[in-house]
Formats: structure tokens, sequence, C-alpha cells
């Protein structure tokens, strides 16, 4: 079975070069055979590649962790087969976000994509949002599709955990409904496309003037005023309070579409995560820098606004703009998921979420949330280890019989899952009963 998932990761990106190398040719006719074979492979492929071998493979081997040949296989350990995925969903995200700026032959990539490739989700585009497909339906389609079918293969492979079911169904729910069908049935009825999983500060324009004159511009009566307020409460108020009681997991590894993408399409790179000490530092540094930098934008737009671009002129539009570009677009997208073969699967969540610092502070210095261990129990096979996505060397706390209270930490229970020893629980209690006596949380 294993072979037939290579095979089928190997098809997949050779499919997804195909497409990027039409991109790069000028052979218009390349890049529509490309593009076509590109579409048919994002929205099949998954499917048929992650369900059947695990399905299978569940048929025949007792329920329990299957990690087995993750360090030897090609595709899941940076060979050939891994960099060509990670240039194919590099290009997916290049494509996407800038087609409208690469030209072939003086057309426009999203031109041609329009025609040849988005518009194949025409009919269920007009059905769903009474509008035909563009990239962004397109993008949304094949996102939910990936977490759809990662996520059954989730719950397969960890149908032995009842922490790691509930949490899978979660993210599929929450991408299936409020990231995927709900906007588009609100573009239907003629209301804006409003994104219920998603809150500033990791959609910073929920919290910028613009975008509270163009949705609530008009009062309580309009929805769009309601539904800012929503996103509102959810960072201000229910942020901080789930957080207290559950852990920044309630949102990174249960709501996140994010976080939903990195924990079932990502799952079979996540032992690529850096766990080095001089990495850690500079995730600290680069991720609480971003959250800073969104915070002065913010209040930035805020200022100029309320004085009538007297004060910043264009300056706080620009930062905005920059921020969009570079955090919104390159970092969180075509780095973010571009680079999980490379990197691991949640190199956007642990360097780049503004939203994953604000919770983990709050995490680190007010959570009732802790991972216990049993440091007598553990053997240091440093399994929990290897599989922490967010680079944290568990078997060290582990080894010491010291909780786990990381800021990073997003609660995935994956190290406890794979422990072969049940030293690790993922807990609640008092924020004062947290045996933590080092520094370096
Ligand atoms: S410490 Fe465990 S629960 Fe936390 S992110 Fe790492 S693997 Fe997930
Ligand atoms: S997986 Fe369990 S036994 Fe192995 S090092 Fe981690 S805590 Fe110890």
């Amino acid at each position: 079975m294993k072979s037939i998932q290579k095979n089928l990761l190997v098809a997949l990106s050779a499919v997804l070069i195909l497409s990027g190398f039409a991109i790069c040719g000028s052979y218009a006719a390349g890049w529509l055979a490309g593009g076509m074979a590109a579409a048919v492979a994002f929205i099949t492929l998954p499917f048929v590649g992650s369900i059947l071998p695990s399905l299978t493979r569940s048929l025949a081997r007792p329920a329990g962790i299957d990690n087995d040949g993750i360090h030897t296989s090609p595709v899941t350990f940076r060979g050939l087969p891994g960099i060509a995925l990670a240039v194919s969903f590099t290009m997916f995200y290049v494509v996407i976000y800038f087609g409208d700026r690469l030209t072939i032959a003086g057309t426009s990539v999203q031109h041609v994509l329009q025609k040849s490739l988005y518009s194949l989700l025409d009919p269920i585009s007009l059905i769903m949002r009474g509008a035909p497909s563009d990239q962004w339906f397109f993008y949304g389609t094949v996102y939910t599709a990936a977490i759809l079918a990662f996520g059954l293969r989730m719950i397969i492979k960890y149908r032995h955990s009842r922490y790691q079911i509930i949490r899978t169904v979660s993210v599929m729910g929450f991408q299936l409904f409020f990231a995927y069908l709900i906007p588009s049935l609100l573009s239907l009825f003629k209301q804006p496309a409003f994104y219920f999983s998603y809150f500033w500060p990791l959609k910073p324009e929920y919290l910028y003037p613009y975008k509270w004159a163009e949705l609530a511009g008009r009062g309580i009566q309009t929805p769009g005023f309601w539904f800012l307020a929503f996103a509102l409460i959810m960072t201000f108020v229910a942020t901080p309070v789930l957080t207290y009681f559950l852990g920044k997991r309630w949102y990174c590894s249960w709501v996140c579409g994010c976080g939903g993408l990195a924990e079932t399409m990502g799952d079979p790179f996540r032992h690529l995560s850096n766990k080095s000490l001089p990495v850690w530092k500079f995730e600290r540094w680069i991720v609480h820098g971003i959250l800073a930098a969104i915070i002065v934008i913010t209040i930035l737009l805020w200022i100029n606004s309320a004085t009538s671009g007297t004060i910043f002129g264009q300056a706080s539009a620009l930062l905005a703009e920059w921020y969009g570009f570079y955090i919104g677009a390159i970092f969180s997208g075509v780095v973010g998921v571009g680079f999980y073969p490379i990197l691991g699967s949640r190199v956007w969540c642990r360097f780049g979420c503004p939203m994953a610092a604000y919770l983990g502070i709050i995490q680190k210095y007010f959570s009732r949330f802790r991972i216990t261990t049993n440091g007598g129990q553990c053997i240091s096979c440093g399994n929990c280890s290897t599989y922490c996505e967010m680079g944290i060397d568990v078997k060290w706390y582990a080894q010491r019989g010291q909780d786990i209270v990381r800021s990073s930490c997003v609660g995935c229970g994956i190290c406890s899952a794979v422990c072969p020893r049940g030293v690790l629980k993922l807990e609640t209690g008092p924020v004062s009963s947290r045996r933590v006596w080092e520094i370096g949380v």
C-alpha cells in the first residue's frame, strides 16, 4: 500500500510540475493541458491517494500509529519527489495570488486560467454563489477538498485516539461550513462573504477602518455590522476566555483553516520541523514581531481615519498594503503551505501567524492548559519530539517530569498519541498548579 501512496504522490507531483512548466513556457496549448490536468489532479488525487491506501491499511492492521518509513521515503524526507511537491505547491500559490501579474505571450496567466481551469467549477459556483467561478472559489474548493480528504486519512490513521478524531472532525467541519459553504451562500444572497472562523489579527482587515465603513457604515440594521461585531467579540472577549480554559488549541487545532490544512494534508511532514535552540529563538522574535507590526498598523489606520488622513497621509495605508502582500500572501500562503515538504507543516503558524502569537502569550501566562508528563515512565525514545510539528523538544520536558507550558504548543496532541508509554497527557487545572521550574516557555 505504501507503494500505491508513493506512486500517487509522485503522479500528483508530475501533474503539478507539468502545470508549472506550462506557466514558465510560452506554449499556450501546453499550458492549457497542464492547467486542466492540474485542476483534475488537485481535486481528485488527494481523495484517491490518501483514502484508498489508508482504508486498506486500516483493514490489515490493528489501530495505532503508523509512521513506518516516514524517515526513509523521499516524499516525506526531502527527497526529489518531496522537493518537486514543494515546488508544485509553491507555484500553485504563486499562480493563485499573482496570476494577474504574470503574463504568457502577452496574455495574463489569470486570464488563461480563468478560461481553462477556474471555469471548470462554474456549475458548482453558479449554484452556490450565483456567480461564475474565479481563482478564489477554485482555491477555496481545492483547499476544502484537501482538508476533507486528508482529514479522513487522519481519522483512519489516529482512530485509536478519541481526541484526534474529535479535533479532526472539528477542523473539517469549520472549514466546510464556516470557511466555504457559508461565505458562498452569503454571496448568493447578496451579502458580504464573511469568514466566521477568522478574526483579527489573523484576518487584520476585520479591524481596519475601511472594512467597518464598508460593512458597518450603514449602522446596526445591516448584517455587515453584526458580522464585524462578532469578529470583534471573538478577538477581544472569546479568545482570551477560551484560551484561559482550553489553551490555544481551541483555535489552532480545532477551528482555524490554516491549522486545519497543516493538521490534515501536512501530517506526513510534521517531523520536518526544526527543534534547535537558535530556530526557537528566531521563532519567538519573528512571530511576536509580526504581531507587533499588525497592532501598530491597525492603530495607525484608525488614527489616520479619525484625523481624515492629515497625520499620516497614505503612509498607514501603504503599510497595510505591504503587510497584506508580504505577510498575508507571501508568508502565509506561498511559504506557509509551499514549504510543507521542506520545513514541516506549521511554518506559518510557528513563525508568522499573529493570531498564534496572541494566543500563545495568553497560553503561556494565563491558561489552565498544560501537557503533564510522567517522567518515571519515559524511555527517551524521542517519538514525541520527532512528531511535534511546532518544533518543541517534548522529550526534554518528559525526562524531567516537567509540565509543558510553551506558548507555541497548538495542543494537537500528537506527542501524546505517539508516545508508547502514555507519558504525556493534555490537561487543564489551576494556573498556579502548573509544574514549571525552568525558565524557557
Ligand atoms: S507539544 Fe505536543 S500538543 Fe504541543 S504542538 Fe507539540 S506535538 Fe502538538
Ligand atoms: S514519546 Fe513518550 S517515552 Fe518516548 S521520549 Fe517522548 S515521553 Fe518519553
